[in-house]
């Protein structure tokens, strides 16, 4: 469990593909913590391992490794932190999980179709994009006339 360092060597195509899923368990699991903890003031494994529909050995391993990488401080017995760059990471993710959330409930989606969504697109979303779904979402609630239009238009598609 030694392998994947961040430094800047060039990468496989195959290394890039597993770094890439690395950073998303990464940022899952540290989006899940800081949600936990800003709910609940706290979070533990038997939680995290509940929100991810992961069996809690696995989550225990995640654990060590993301407190190896510096983005928790995990003691056994006494439960774990966040530290500076692993807050940033959960802070951003969560950011984007909400804003893409309330892009998608303009629109008659199920929750559970737009949960699935947001949780693929999180993890891949430019900063300038983000930048315009949120003048997207400020212009759909400030035009209402605006937003009919799109909703009829999604509706006559269909
Ligand atoms: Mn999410």
């Amino acid at each position: 469990m030694s392998a994947s360092k961040s430094t800047s060597k060039k990468k496989s195509p195959s290394q890039a593909k597993s770094n890439r899923h690395q950073t998303r368990a990464v940022e899952d699991y540290l989006e899940q913590i800081y949600n936990l903890i800003e709910d609940k003031g706290y979070a533990r494994v038997v939680d995290i391992a509940q929100n991810l529909g992961l069996a809690q050995a696995s989550v225990t391993n995640m654990i060590q490794r993301l407190d190896g990488e510096g983005y928790i401080i995990y003691e056994k017995y006494r439960g774990l932190t966040l530290t500076d760059s692993g807050r940033k990471v959960g802070e951003a993710i969560t950011r984007r999980h909400q804003l893409l959330t309330r892009l998608l409930r303009h629109f008659e989606i199920d929750e559970a179709t737009i949960y699935e969504d947001v949780e693929g697109m999180e993890h891949h979303i430019s900063r300038p994009t983000l930048e315009v779904i949120s003048a997207l979402c400020e212009e759909l609630d400030a035009n209402p006339s605006l937003l009919k239009a799109l909703q009829k238009r999604i509706e006559e598609q269909s």
